[in-house]
């Protein structure tokens, strides 16, 4: 079984631009471990989600799934804290503990999650499932 999780700094110096390390992929499952459960819904049916947006080396947002609202998506939040036109992503790397969704409308979101990354130009999506 293989890992696309980094192991060193060194794992990822050939598409690492943003230089994301270990320590990020942690964040993101700290992140993930904060979710609280949601109103009416079982807490096996609500994914522990965590998000971690890094540049140069360094997060410029992090957010967990309900963090401002229930049911809210941790990309989605980690995205929109500062408006859906903030140019700060451009070329960024996003990791989310969970693929992001594809479909469907999700409260304030509006529009999926795949879209909201589209938007702001994110370089690449780091996912997977803690
Ligand atoms: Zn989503």
């Amino acid at each position: 079984m293989t890992s696309d999780y980094p192991e060193s700094d060194d794992w990822c110096v050939k598409d690492n631009p943003n230089k994301v390390t270990i320590e990020h992929f942690k964040q993101a499952i700290q992140q993930a471990e904060l979710c609280a459960p949601e109103p009416g819904r079982a807490k096996h049916e609500v994914p522990k989600v965590g998000a971690v947006i890094v540049k140069d080396g360094q997060p410029l947002e992090i957010a967990h799934r309900n963090e401002v609202g229930s049911g809210d998506h941790a990309e989605y939040i980690a995205l929109a804290r500062t408006g859906d036109d903030d140019r700060r992503f451009v070329g960024t790397d996003l990791i989310i503990t969970l693929e992001p969704c594809t479909a469907g409308r999700h409260g304030i979101q509006k529009k999926p999650c795949v879209e909201w990354i589209k938007s702001h130009n994110i370089r690449k999506v780091w996912s997977d499932t803690p």
